[in-house]
């Protein structure tokens, strides 16, 4: 009775799987779901009829689960990363038949999708590896979705994507991202970008807090100014809401409580090794990534405080008379700019292998998708889409001529934020490292020339000179 059969199943219904169904059920699919532990399953019927009798039917069986969809079948699968992918895809595919599509929306490593896209090949199955970004809400109500692979795979299930994608001003943010493992590749710059921005957001409270000495009242104020200017952004949100919800056990705002250790997944270090990987310099979400790192230190750190408070350095150096107002402004700037470098860095990456695999990947249609949905979605994403779209082959955000002028403008309030920063000893390894990148990128000499002239020295490694062509080898230690 093919009329009953569902649109579209979903396996692996934890929190990102159980709000995607939801939603796609919502959204008129009448959608099959399943997952390897039953309760889930129940869990979600459960939720479906709550949520307004949402067409979702529950499958304890994955045989039934596969049998309930209408031909050619596509599947979503959501479940952990890795091997478990590898386990559901085994249970699934020997119901399914060729034409078929498995769509992973997991975190996954790149490489694991090329290598399931090609071994499902083999049965006749069409593969995605999607990108989904936007968390429990996201999932629930319309997510940032960035499905790469078999555009077959993709067309197939474009009007469900279109429609359970969050919609912004130029349309849902889904787009067919590439072939192989893009759509991972690119979900995982967008975590990567995602490091940075929070990085920097939290070095931005760190310096109004610790060194301006701005109560969480202010801050909340403050944050929710920003969220009216340029910053205008999600994460700028969800960070001005947080300074207001007071500790439930006790006196105080909760986020004073919070141990300051962050955790990681893993999409952050994969970014960074990436960019290594391809000579790209990432300066900003590599300090973000090291600063988890150095965060995960808290006993080594309290130790270290000790040590030094011992040695008479105190964990702030001096406490000046500062205008709260201007620090708010320049803080401000310098955010803003740093979050530039940051995105200039990301794109670059993505460009660089976008080269080296042949994805022909649209860095301003990539833009549009974060627009909505993502963790990462803000205002100025509308601004990074125009920068491609004026200039496809733009070498980097910075010289937009936009993007340019609006680095000039901010670069004395960053300038100001970062040296108050560092004579107070506070750090701002995320504002310094793009303010450093920014003032190398922008500079015609650099002593590259010196190190050059010490690789030929001891290494014989020739160099290039400025008014000549050629090779050159100098024997340094005979003329000195
Ligand atoms: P999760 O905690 O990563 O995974 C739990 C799910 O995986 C459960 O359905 C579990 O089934 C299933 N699972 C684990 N091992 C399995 C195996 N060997 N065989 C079959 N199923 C197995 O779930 P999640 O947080 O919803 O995330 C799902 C994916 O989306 C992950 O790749 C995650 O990185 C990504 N993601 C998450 C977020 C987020 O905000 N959480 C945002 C974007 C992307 P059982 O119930 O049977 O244990």
């Amino acid at each position: 009775d093919g009329a009953a059969l569902s649109r579209i199943g979903l396996a692996g219904l934890a929190v990102m799987g159980q709000n995607l169904a939801l939603n796609i059920a919502e959204k008129g699919f009448p959608i099959s779901a399943y997952n390897r532990t039953a309760s889930k399953v129940d869990e979600t019927v459960k939720r479906a009829v709550q949520e307004g009798n949402l067409p979702l039917n529950g499958h304890h069986s994955p045989q039934d689960f596969v049998l309930s969809i209408k031909k050619p079948r596509s599947v979503i699968i959501l479940v952990k990363a890795g091997l478990p992918v590898d386990q559901t895809i085994d249970t699934l595919a020997r119901y399914m038949e060729p034409g078929d599509c498995i769509v992973d929306g997991g975190n996954e490593w790149y490489e694991n999708t090329e290598r399931r896209l090609q071994a499902v090949k083999e049965k006749g199955l069409l593969y995605l590896g999607m990108g989904v970004s936007g968390g429990e809400e996201g999932a629930r109500y319309g997510p940032s979705l960035m499905p790469g692979g078999t555009l077959e795979a993709y067309k197939s299930i474009e009007d469900v994507l279109q429609k359970v994608a969050a919609q912004v001003d130029d349309g849902p943010c889904v787009t067919y991202v590439g072939e192989g493992g893009a759509g991972n590749f690119v979900k995982m710059v967008h975590n990567g970008i995602e490091y940075g921005d929070m990085q920097l957001i939290s070095e931005a409270y760190d310096v109004l807090k610790s060194v301006g000495g701005l109560t969480n009242q202010e801050l909340h104020e403050a944050f929710s100014e920003w969220n009216k200017s340029e910053l205008e952004s999600f994460l700028i949100e969800i960070t001005s809401d947080i300074f207001n919800v007071k500790d439930d056990k006790g006196p105080g705002e909760l986020v004073d409580k919070i141990l300051d250790k962050t955790g990681m997944k893993g999409t952050g270090k994969w970014t960074v090794q990436q960019a290594a990987e391809l000579s790209i310099a990432v300066p900003t979400i590599a300090a973000s990534l090291d600063s988890r790192f150095l965060s995960g230190l808290k006993e080594e750190r309290v130790a270290a405080a000790n040590i030094f408070r011992a040695n008479g350095l105190e964990d702030i150096l001096t406490h000046k008379k500062l205008d709260k107002k201007q620090l708010i402004d320049d803080v401000r700037k310098a955010l803003y700019a740093s979050k530039i470098c940051s995105y200039a860095q990301g794109m670059n990456l993505l460009r660089a292998k976008s080269l080296e695999k042949g994805w022909n990947l649209n860095l301003g249609e990539l833009a549009r998708i974060w627009k909505g949905g993502c963790i990462i979605r803000a205002a100025f994403l509308d601004r990074i889409k125009k920068a491609y779209n004026r200039n496809p082959n733009l070498a980097s955000l910075l010289i937009d001529p936009e993007f340019a002028r609006e680095m000039v403008e901010r670069q004395a309030a960053w300038r100001r934020v970062v040296s108050l920063a560092i004579s107070v000893g506070v750090s701002t390894p995320g504002m310094s490292s793009s303010l450093a990148y920014f003032d190398t990128y922008r500079r015609a000499r650099l002593p590259a020339n010196l190190v050059q002239a010490q690789r030929d020295y001891f290494g014989a490694h020739t160099y290039e000179r400025v008014d000549k062509d050629g090779t050159y080898h100098t024997e340094w230690h005979k003329l000195a």
